[in-house]
């Protein structure tokens, strides 16, 4: 099937690479003339495992065109997919104007029938209004085209992008109850069918309840995270092991073992925004949706939590003490570090008078980039970028763990101590059992198990 992807980030070079793998015929648009460039010269502008060898053998079979040519790319595909960034606005609201300029462009060049699906989370109701932009550029052509705005939103995880899309566990689907509707669902039912194979993976509904049901799930899962974070602050309190109550109450199947990690807050491209665009649409409609304000209220102090504990161990001025920082991208197998925890951790330990020495395993040069922008030019002098883990640790005053890596889990804590001037662990991620540290004479601070002894 001839397909085109509008937008070559992480969802749309993705979905580009993986349809292109299935025999697709992909047409991938960016207007960024740059990353056009690299991956028409063979290169990948993200990490994501597994990414770049389906890209080069989907490109080398000719199943992969990746272009900057609008009018080329509306004629393309009989399906445009659109994957452009959808960033929050000032008032928190998700910011259209990438999703409605790729509408335009289809308008502008399309001169037969096309199925346009939002891949990108989109609020309720943007179909309407891609509807129109759409129509808009017809009407101003007089142009007689027929088409139809699918929703397909996306749920694919960064750093196991590929593999979620390959084996999803759900595709849902939203298409208008109209013949041009009816189209739409017949495609796109032929492009998924090689998922549905096994059993029927695809949840059917209406456009509106599939743009809800992105918001719906991200908003589940951050609920998660910032309800355990919360009982972690507490258990802190009272002398108790998050662990262990996570593994308590995850073994009830109403409940589950997914996503009830304390840590060190969520980041990332989508929780923070998604949440957010959310308790602005119900604003939007004279609601106020109070579980929501909390979670992010809970995820904005929880990404200060490491500040905290190494306040509480060495002082507000922190002026002289040097620390090692492991892990910067918001979580492993991504060098992403939007709204990363590290970012909050670094501008404070800075801001106290700190030196640091950080590493991590992919995000070192996104790193270089945001950091320019997160700090001053005296602070950014203070930063060393570290040639390894333990490269990082030398002379350190403690370690701050802030990503879950797995190269980090298993350490040899002999050489840890030997490198730090203190053997002192602030661990993000709560990685180590508070125990083991114990017998390695290491003092340790997790998220939540200070348990009284
Ligand atoms: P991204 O910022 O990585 O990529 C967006 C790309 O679109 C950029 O390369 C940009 O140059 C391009 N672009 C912008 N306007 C364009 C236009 N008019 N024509 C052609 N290209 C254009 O974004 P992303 O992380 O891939 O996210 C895309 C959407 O998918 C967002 O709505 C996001 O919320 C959603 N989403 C993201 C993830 C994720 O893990 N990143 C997961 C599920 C859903």
């Amino acid at each position: 099937m001839k397909i085109t992807i509008i937008g070559t980030g992480y969802v749309g070079l993705v979905t580009g690479a993986c349809l292109a793998e299935l025999g697709n015929d992909v047409f991938c648009l960016d207007l960024d003339a740059q990353k056009v460039a690299l991956l028409n010269s063979g290169g990948i502008p993200i990490h994501e495992p597994g990414l770049e060898e389906v890209v080069a053998r989907n490109r080398a079979a000719g199943r992969m065109t990746f272009s900057t040519d609008v009018e080329a790319a509306a004629a393309h595909g009989v399906m445009q997919f659109i994957a452009v960034g959808t960033p929050p606005d000032e008032d928190g609201s998700a910011d259209l104007q990438y999703v409605l300029a790729a509408a335009r462009g289809i308008g502008k060049y399309m001169t037969d029938f096309k199925v346009i699906v939002d891949k990108s989370t989109v609020p309720v109701g943007t179909a309407e209004k891609v509807r129109a932009a759409i129509q808009g550029e017809l009407d101003a052509r007089g142009v007689a085209a027929t088409f139809s705005v699918a929703s397909n939103p996306e749920f694919l995880k960064e750093g196991a992008a590929v593999e979620d899309f390959m084996r999803p566990d759900r595709i849902v689907i939203g298409v208008d109850a109209t013949p041009d509707g009816e189209s739409a669902r017949e495609l796109l039912k032929s492009l998924y069918a090689p998922f549905n194979r096994n059993h029927e993976r695809t949840y059917w509904m209406d456009v509106r309840s599939a743009e809800f049901t992105k918001y719906a799930a991200n908003a589940m899962l951050a609920t998660r995270i910032s309800f355990m974070n919360e009982l972690a602050n507490l258990a802190d309190k009272v002398g108790v092991d998050i662990e262990a109550v996570r593994h308590g109450i995850g073994s009830d199947p109403r409940i589950g073992h997914s996503f009830l990690y304390a840590g060190c807050g969520y980041g990332g491209s989508c929780f923070p925004k998604d949440v957010q665009a959310l308790e602005r649409t119900a604003r939007g409609h004279g609601q106020e949706l109070l579980i929501l304000r909390a979670v992010e209220a809970v995820n904005d102090q929880q990404k200060q939590v490491l500040g905290r504990k190494v306040v509480t161990r060495f002082g507000e001025d922190l002026t002289g003490r040097h620390f090692a920082v492991w892990g910067l991208a918001f979580k492993p197998n991504t060098d992403d570090m939007r709204e990363a925890s590290a970012r909050v951790l670094l501008a404070d330990l800075l801001g106290r008078g700190a030196t640091v020495a950080v590493y991590d395993p992919v995000a070192m040069a996104e790193a270089r980039r945001v950091l320019q922008l997160d700090l001053t030019p005296e602070q950014l002098a203070k930063v060393r970028f570290a040639d390894s883990s333990k490269d990082a640790l030398q002379d350190a005053d403690a370690l701050v763990i802030v990503t879950e890596w797995k190269a980090f889990r298993s350490p040899d804590f002999e050489q840890v101590k030997a490198r730090l001037k203190q053997a002192v662990i602030f661990d993000g991620r709560n990685l180590f059992e508070p125990a083991v540290m114990a017998e390695n004479g290491i003092e340790y601070h997790g998220i939540g198990r200070s348990i009284l002894t």
